[in-house]
């Protein structure tokens, strides 16, 4: 058993020796629960699954804990609750959205084939937790009270800036922002804040009279501690977590225990970006994953979960993904064929030692994935190859003995235009003629777009390169 892991603290890829083989612990992250998770967000949650199914396979089901949080305090949350329920007193309407969006978020990753972290613990019921570990930064003299607020200083630690490889000073000279006239440093943050009238508060820890509220960096170091101790192995989340949020994280429990370390592993995916586009709302391609799974958002249908998961493993997950509508026809496709393959087939007892290697390397998917397509070639001739292929898909959340017709769920008869599509498919092959690789590739995504699967094989007899389509289905 050889995990490698790549670790943003140390800046490379390194043997994964867990503290305590019997209980090897991780935490992740979770979602701000105040609107619909986007696919974005979905990005952390299939990785670290995938991470979690190895790590349980590779140390035993019973052996791993793994923390996947809510965050249920924010501002974002206090300001949309105010908007949706005006006429409710501004707890109650917190409660009503926290709760509703908790829910969406388990039937949204559910469906994507995600298995349950061990502990999901939610920032309202660690506010004891926080207000000792402020108490104990106070009292160790690495965070003062200044009108209200506790602020962490960050001075007071010689390697704050460690996780993101910048110094103290780099970030000082780059900070433009206004600086708050309670702060003695520009980049001291905030651990405890004051509340405004009907604002959720809580009494504050010693030293401030007025009621408060966390900090979003110390609900984290507060959940781990409580869960998995302060001390443990790998921490995860998007790679615009590094700063500040992690790196806050790190000090904050360090400097609260005096200690060299949180996690001894730090991983970050990359960042997904739609159709070669930053996603964001007002670009109006920001797409939930509810979207995805239940309407009629990207492309021609609706898609199964597990197609959506398969299309999010095809890319390494520090690699940053381009999600298009390809990709999901693609992944369909894909799994439409397994579906056909392994109608009627039992599971192995166990996955492809190939696959679990590849994983292995620093979850190194699309090598997992390649070793799969050639298995299940393998399958189409060979019955312990196609059990093999079964109990391999099992453990990576892909395939769980679902039907062709579920998997093609929300595909209606698309009709197309068969003219149109044929002038496209020969005019995008006259590009590859001309080696326009652009031109092609923008000519594959706009049949892509139509509904359209193009395949390119080479005729056995002529060499040449004959491309055939398909109305994806
Ligand atoms: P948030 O609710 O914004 O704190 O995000 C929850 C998780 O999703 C964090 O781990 C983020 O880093 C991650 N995340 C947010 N947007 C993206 C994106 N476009 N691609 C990949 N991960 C993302
Ligand atoms: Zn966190």
């Amino acid at each position: 058993m050889s995990l490698t892991l790549y670790n943003t603290l140390t800046r490379r890829k390194e043997p994964f020796e867990p503290i305590d083989p019997a209980n090897v612990r991780m935490y992740v992250c979770g979602p701000t629960v105040y609107d619909y998770a986007h696919i974005g967000n979905a990005r952390p949650v299939i990785v670290f699954d995938m991470l979690f199914r190895l790590l349980r396979h590779l140390y035993g089901a019973g052996h791993v804990t793994y923390v996947r949080n809510i965050t249920d305090v924010d501002d974002k949350i206090n300001a949309r609750a105010a908007k949706d329920f005006p006429d409710l007193p501004l707890n109650e309407a917190i409660r009503r959205v926290t709760g509703a969006t908790e829910k969406q978020f388990h039937d949204d990753i559910a469906a994507l084939g995600v298995l349950p972290p061990t502990v999901e613990p939610r920032a309202t019921e660690h506010i004891e937790e926080m207000k000792r570990l402020i108490e104990a930064l106070v009292a160790r003299k690495h965070a003062y009270v200044a009108q209200g607020h506790v602020l962490f200083d960050v001075s007071s630690m010689p390697d704050y800036g460690r996780l993101s490889n910048r110094s103290l000073e780099e970030m000082e000279a780059g900070a433009r922002v206004e600086v708050a006239p309670y702060k003695k440093g520009p980049m001291d943050f905030v651990l405890w804040k004051p509340s405004k009238p009907g604002e959720p508060a809580w009494p504050s820890p010693s030293g401030i009279a007025e009621p408060g509220r966390p900090g979003w960096h110390i609900e984290c170091s507060a959940m781990s501690e409580k869960h998995l101790g302060p001390v443990f192995d790998i921490h995860g989340g998007g790679i615009d977590l590094v700063f500040p949020h992690h790196e806050n994280e790190i000090a904050q429990s360090r400097c609260a225990h005096g200690l060299p370390v949180m996690a001894n592993v730090w991983m970050h995916n990359g960042f997904l970006q739609v159709e070669g586009e930053k996603m964001s709302k007002s670009l109006g391609n920001f797409i939930t994953i509810n979207e995805l799974l239940a309407s009629k958002a990207f492309g021609a249908s609706q898609w199964h979960g597990r197609v959506i998961r398969l299309a999010m493993l095809g890319t390494h997950y520090r690699q940053p993904i381009d999600w298009t509508a390809e990709r999901l026809l693609q992944a369909r496709a894909t799994l439409l064929d397994f579906a056909d393959l392994l109608a009627s087939v039992e599971p192995a007892a166990a996955p492809n030692a190939d696959v679990v290697a590849a994983l292995s390397d620093d979850l190194n998917t699309p090598s997992a994935l390649s070793i799969v397509y050639g298995l299940a070639k393998s399958a189409r001739r060979n019955a312990d190859a196609a059990s093999e292929l079964r109990a391999t898909l099992d453990f990576m959340g892909l395939y769980g003995g679902e039907t062709r017709d579920a998997l093609n769920v929300g595909v209606e008869a698309v009709s197309v235009d068969a003219d149109k599509v044929d002038a496209l498919v020969a005019a995008r092959l006259a590009a590859r003629r001309a080696k326009d690789f652009k031109e092609s590739d923008r000519l594959r995504d706009e049949l892509a777009a139509m509904g359209v699967a193009v395949k390119d094989a080479k005729d056995p007899s002529t060499g040449e390169i004959v491309t055939t389509w398909e109305v994806a289905r």
